[in-house]
């Protein structure tokens, strides 16, 4: 089914170089996992789900779209992810899903013309996500890769 919908865009011209192509590569064929808890799983056990929730204007195109476990999508419901991964979960999404998520928000404002807006025009405003969530420092990479780190000058 995602396959479908990925030749579809591919075939439309929505599915380009430009967008997130390479993360929905792999998405497509490394999709034995959930990408919220990483939890590895049969893919037939994953279930769809829409990073910025249908309700609130998410589509239905391949950047929107991510394979997760039914306990993670159950979880969220309708949540901003990143407000999901603050209060619920109490952890940094992994780095994939952190840098999938900001580069979906960015190209929301992009499209829409929010990049110079102020923050109580943005209030005033129907959103897919929820801006007083996006983290304003983030993790270092040796947070994520300590191994990296750990080798012995
Ligand atoms: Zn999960």
């Amino acid at each position: 089914m995602i396959r479908a919908k990925a030749f579809k865009a591919y075939k439309e011209g929505r599915w380009n170089i430009h967008g997130l192509m390479q993360f929905n590569v792999a998405k497509i064929k490394e999709n034995n996992f959930c990408w919220y808890c990483g939890k590895e799983m049969d893919p037939k056990e994953l279930t769809i789900d829409h990073v910025f929730p249908r309700s609130k204007g998410g589509d239905n195109d391949m950047d929107n779209i991510i394979m997760v476990c039914k306990s993670c999508n159950s979880s969220k419901g309708n949540m901003d992810l990143f407000e999901w991964y603050a209060t619920v979960r109490k952890e940094w999404p992994p780095l994939y899903i952190l840098t999938h998520y900001l580069k979906n928000i960015y190209l929301y404002c992009e499209e829409h013309g929010l990049m110079s807006k102020h923050s109580y025009e943005l209030d005033k405003m129907k959103l897919p996500f929820n801006w007083k969530y996006i983290p304003l420092t983030f993790p270092q990479p040796i947070e994520y890769y300590p191994e990296l780190f750990n080798a012995e000058p």
